[in-house]
């Protein structure tokens, strides 16, 4: 662990470590939310859903992996076992038990906004405390933006269309 790193952060990192585990513990769900619901999704539109989630599944993996870095890198331990994950995370899990398209659109939608939730608070916490970890947040937030946007754009495309068969 490099000491001086750790040093310069001017806030409690045991606390910041805690929310930064909570964080990674949610980046897996989404990541397998996606994954998985880009396997049973069913209904119009599906292909263009189904390459929407595999992208954002891919890129929730890298939100995992700036996360688990950036706790190692403050002395901390990521969650070690898949386990913890339902435990410490603050956004959860919700299974696509319903595959249509326009149920797994709105599951995803609401784990976005509960991320850029998460990221915001993340921001408020380490804004001029800890420079590292407030640029990585500011990263990840910009990319749960995207996100969001991309899945309320297909959804209205999906309304949209099926508006126009009435
Ligand atoms: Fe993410
Ligand atoms: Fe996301
Ligand atoms: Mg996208």
């Amino acid at each position: 662990m490099g000491k001086l790193g750790k040093e310069i952060v001017k806030l409690d990192v045991d606390v910041l470590l805690k929310k930064l585990n909570s964080a990674l513990a949610d980046e897996w769900l989404a990541y397998y939310q996606y994954w998985i619901g880009a396997k049973v999704v069913k209904g119009p539109m599906k292909d263009a859903v189904i390459s929407e989630l595999d992208l954002h599944a891919t890129e929730e993996l890298g939100h995992a992996t700036l996360l688990a870095t950036r706790i190692v890198q403050l002395g901390g331990t990521p969650v070690l076992s898949p386990d913890e994950w339902a435990k410490v995370s603050g956004c959860g899990y919700d299974a696509p038990v319903d595959p249509y398209v326009e149920t797994v659109l709105a599951q995803n939608i609401k784990g976005e906004q509960c991320a850029i939730r998460t990221y915001s608070d993340l921001l408020d916490f380490t804004r001029d405390k800890d420079p590292v970890t407030y640029n990585m947040v500011l990263t990840i937030l910009s990319d749960e933006v995207e996100h969001e946007e991309d899945l309320a754009s297909l959804a209205e495309d999906l309304e949209m269309m099926l508006q126009h068969r009435k």
